[in-house]
């Protein structure tokens, strides 16, 4: 079988955003999660002659479209039901939030490879913001910048790595 990434964070930091990034849209494939109104979003990756399959855990399966909360518990779920290797992602920009800390703490005893990936990281006078999320104490963290297009291959190279 395919390993599997999950994408996970709160939302706005940039999940949907870094999932297209990797992608590069060239082989999304947007198909209907049973059972819930939200599409899930999934998609095959070749890189580094290695195949795996990204998540994108953001609004699958949300009940409730306004309980934020409901959102992150239920991506951690799917997380740590289906990945191999989870890619919890954040917002330099606005630094640590209590539902990054949340997710976090939910992520503790999950028994996989986890990366921190710092977004939003658009210049470089942004990079020293990233240094707060190392109290989060999950996983490797590398800093990108989805529009800025910063650390693309770095960030596939620790995926594979941990696949
Ligand atoms: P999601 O809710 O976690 O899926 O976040 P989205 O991918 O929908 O992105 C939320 C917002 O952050 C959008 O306005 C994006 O354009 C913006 N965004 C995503 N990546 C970056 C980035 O690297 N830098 C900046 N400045 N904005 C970004
Ligand atoms: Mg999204």
């Amino acid at each position: 079988p395919v390993p599997r990434v999950a994408i996970v964070g709160r939302p706005n930091v940039g999940k949907s955003s870094l999932f297209n990034w990797i992608a590069r849209r060239r082989l999304a494939i947007v198909d209907n999660y049973e059972g819930v109104t939200r599409d899930r979003m999934t998609t095959l990756i070749e890189a580094n002659d290695r195949f795996f399959e990204l998540v994108d855990t953001g609004g699958m399966g949300v009940v409730d479209a306004d309980n934020l909360t409901d959102d992150v518990r239920n991506q951690i779920e799917v997380a740590i039901n289906t990945a191999d290797v989870i890619v919890l992602v954040v917002d330099v920009q606005t630094g640590v939030m209590p539902l990054d800390e949340e997710v976090s703490e939910r992520l503790r005893t999950v028994q996989r490879p986890v990366i921190l990936v710092a977004n939003k990281a658009d210049q470089t006078h942004h990079d020293i913001l990233a240094d707060d999320f190392h109290r989060l104490g999950r996983g490797h963290l590398i800093r990108v910048s989805t529009t800025q297009n910063r650390n693309r291959d770095e960030l596939i190279d620790l995926i594979v790595d941990r696949l």
